[in-house]
């Protein structure tokens, strides 16, 4: 009996095993087709100054599917990852940003967009070459748009890395340490690669100005920040507190649902009678 049970639990084991790589083929078939077809979309989230106004869009991935609606990044991302399709995907998103880039700038907003680049990007031979191809064919000058690294892209940190990195910060590329602190050695990368600021990450946010250690560590952040010269974006700012100790310890740029969420081009509003709008105020009144 016990052989036999043994027997069902290794069938219904199976069973769920390769229900499971089914649906995997399936959402891999289903963003082949998504790539083929359109169906990714960009919203833009604003990094505000500490005037509370926008200076930089962040590009962030959507699946708008006709299936399963407007997909978030974290259920398909890794898919693309594992399948090879990301290269192909931040082709896209890096296009679509150039062209938004163009056109804020021919209605007077001198926005920058920030695109997220995958550690898997770094796995072709000629990132660089790519991105900076689309550039031109796009019209797009290195200056509006920048790029958002993590630091697992910089685990294989390896001459090809460097190399790539190095090519796109020649080419006026800003290059930006995403989710910083989150990582691992990031002071080595900070000194390694030529970074123009980092993003400190939602975690760290999250605790101020209530944790000590949040505090402690944001701090600490800020002032070495500060004395490499490196500028600093505050990611997840959800409300005013956040926002007031960040201010007030000289971070020069915040993000987060405090002052916008990601949102379609058209709905992202940027000026006011011919002004930057302020974020901080309500937007109607
Ligand atoms: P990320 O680059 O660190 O982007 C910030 C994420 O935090 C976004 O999630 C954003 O919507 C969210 N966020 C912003 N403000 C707040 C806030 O105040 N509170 C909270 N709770 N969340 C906030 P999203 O759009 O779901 O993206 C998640 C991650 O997916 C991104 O993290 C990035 O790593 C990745 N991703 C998004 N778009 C792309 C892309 O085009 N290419 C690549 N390779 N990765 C992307
Ligand atoms: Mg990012
Ligand atoms: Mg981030
Ligand atoms: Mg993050």
């Amino acid at each position: 009996a016990a052989k036999d049970a043994g027997r069902n639990r290794t069938v219904i084991y199976n069973e769920a095993l390769s229900d499971a790589a089914a649906s995997r083929r399936e959402l891999e078939q289903a963003l082949r087709h998504a790539l083929d077809h359109e169906e990714f979309v960009l919203h833009y989230q604003p990094q505000v100054n500490a005037q509370g106004e926008p200076e930089v869009m962040e590009a962030l991935l959507r699946w708008a599917s006709p299936d399963r609606g407007l997909v978030p990044p974290g259920e398909f991302i890794p898919v693309l990852e594992e399948s090879g399709m990301i290269i192909e995907a931040t082709r896209w998103v890096f296009r679509e940003a150039c062209r938004q880039a163009c056109r804020w700038h021919a209605m007077g907003h001198a926005l920058r967009i920030a695109v997220n680049l995958s550690p898997l990007d770094f796995r072709q031979a000629d990132l660089a070459g790519s991105l900076l191809a689309i550039l031109e064919e796009e019209g797009a000058s290195a200056s509006m748009l920048e790029l958002e690294v993590t630091e697992s892209a910089l685990l294989e940190a390896d001459e090809h890395v460097q190399q790539t990195l190095g090519r796109l910060k020649a080419a006026g590329l800003p290059l930006l340490l995403d989710d910083f602190g989150t990582g691992y050695a990031s002071l080595t990368y900070l000194q390694r690669f030529r970074f123009d600021g980092i993003k400190i990450d939602r975690e760290f946010v999250s605790g101020l100005p209530d944790s000590e250690q949040s505090v402690a560590l944001v701090r600490g952040i800020l002032t070495m920040a500060s004395h490499l010269g490196l500028h600093v974006v505050a990611e997840g700012v959800e409300n005013e507190r956040q926002a007031a100790f960040l201010r007030l310890n000289g971070c020069p740029s915040l993000q987060g649902f405090h002052y916008a969420r990601p949102q379609p081009a058209a709905q992202c509003r940027l000026q006011q009678n011919g002004r930057p709008i302020n974020l901080q105020l309500p937007l109607d009144g």
